[in-house]
């Protein structure tokens, strides 16, 4: 027998995701983001799942855009983070990819490079704006000169103008920043196209979904998480989980008062107690920064996570579930024969989010397609 963890990436939940997320965006086109390997899914997997539905594909990862082009992908897709040298321009007007521009230097090399000389169809791009954020994108003055620039060159199909939420899950942020953008947003630049909304903010926000001819980039909804755990679940959102990772009990333990369990021997039985060893641990992706009590299921019921993460195994306390033995089902995340445990109260618990929990899927998992 082959080890009893695998993660299953259910396709049919993806499609059902995007549907919802179509639903949310009403008239505007949605980018289905897939950077980081599809959010740890498998870009290819997800990207050709997605292929009849998705308006277009937003990643940054060059090597990944030019491997979805030689299979085949014909949609467009959006490089977020645009190019990092001159010398990348002429693989993205070989494959036609739109780049997100967020400094002067990028929109110079866009217009006057030589590397583009003879370019034969001219590329879409958009313009990042720093709306408060502070991370990549243009401030008003630089706007200002790109745009100029831009809008005089033969080498531009078109012009869209992006910006990203900082707080997408906070009306009061959102309002703050789209009140920063409409400043960039007259003269030259009224009337372009925008691209706002992430998942949170196409969840709660309408006013950044924007309208026909706008588009949106949901990520982290289309793998079935709330993008707003602490207000709405997944489940209220309609959204399925995509990623399920699925183990069994390999062992079960009878301890005594004060046995201790696993590295560093942190957690110390009070009382009798059984406890069962599940296959996952941190060299498959589980965070190691799991607390003790840490929800995983078994069996149908949720149980507390013991002692410390290690790299292959769980420990965690089945005192309540007599009948759990050597073979049960667990759920670590997403909803199994073990029951149903969204990713998101694992990453909450471990302190983090759940797009880091799906990202960090090692790649020794074995995963199931379905
Ligand atoms: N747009 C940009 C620029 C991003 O960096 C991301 C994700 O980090 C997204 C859209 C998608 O965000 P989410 O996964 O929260 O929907």
């Amino acid at each position: 027998m082959t080890r009893p963890l695998r993660a299953r990436i259910d396709l049919a939940a993806l499609r059902h995701n995007y549907s919802v997320a179509r639903q949310y965006g009403g008239a505007t086109a949605l980018w289905c983001v897939v950077k980081a390997n599809g959010y740890g899914h498998g870009l290819f997997r997800v990207a050709h799942a997605l292929s009849n539905l998705a308006d277009g594909f937003a990643l940054l990862e060059l090597e990944s855009a030019e491997a979805l082009r030689e299979a085949g992908l014909r949609q467009p897709l959006l490089m977020m983070e645009g190019f990092y040298s001159e010398d990348e321009l002429p693989r993205f007007a070989r494959h036609r990819l739109t780049p997100v521009l967020h400094s002067l230097a990028q929109v110079r090399w866009l217009v006057d490079s030589p590397m583009l000389d003879g370019l034969a169809e001219a590329l879409p791009v958009y313009l990042k704006l720093n709306t408060g954020m502070n991370r990549l994108g243009l401030d008003q003055a630089d706007f200002r000169q790109a745009l100029a620039w831009l809008q005089a060159s033969p080498r531009v199909a078109g012009i869209t103008l992006m910006t990203h939420f900082a707080d997408a899950d906070e009306p009061a942020g959102i309002t703050r920043q789209m009140a920063c953008l409409a400043d960039f947003r007259d003269g030259a630049a009224a009337g372009l196209p925008i691209c706002l909304a992430n998942s949170a903010a196409l969840v709660r926000f309408p006013g950044a979904r924007g309208g026909a001819g706008d588009w949106a980039r949901p990520g982290i909804m289309l793998y079935g998480c709330s993008p707003c755990p602490a207000i709405h679940s997944a489940e209220a959102l309609g959204l399925r989980p995509v990623m399920n990772l699925e183990s069994q009990v390999l062992a079960v333990r009878e301890l005594a008062p004060g046995d201790t369990v696993g590295y560093g021997s942190t957690f110390v039985a009070s009382g009798p107690m059984r406890i069962g060893i599940i296959a996952g641990g941190y060299g498959d992706g589980y965070p190691r920064h799991a607390p003790t009590g840490t929800p995983v299921m078994v069996s149908g019921r949720r149980v507390p996570l013991v002692g410390r993460v290690s790299m292959d195994k769980i420990c965690v306390d089945l005192s309540d579930i007599p009948a759990a033995q050597v073979g049960s089902p667990a759920t670590l995340w997403g909803v199994g024969p073990a029951g149903h445990l969204p990713v998101e109260e694992v990453a909450a618990a471990a302190g983090t989010i759940s797009y880091e929990l799906l990202c960090a899927l090692a790649a020794r998992v074995a995963i199931q397609v379905e």
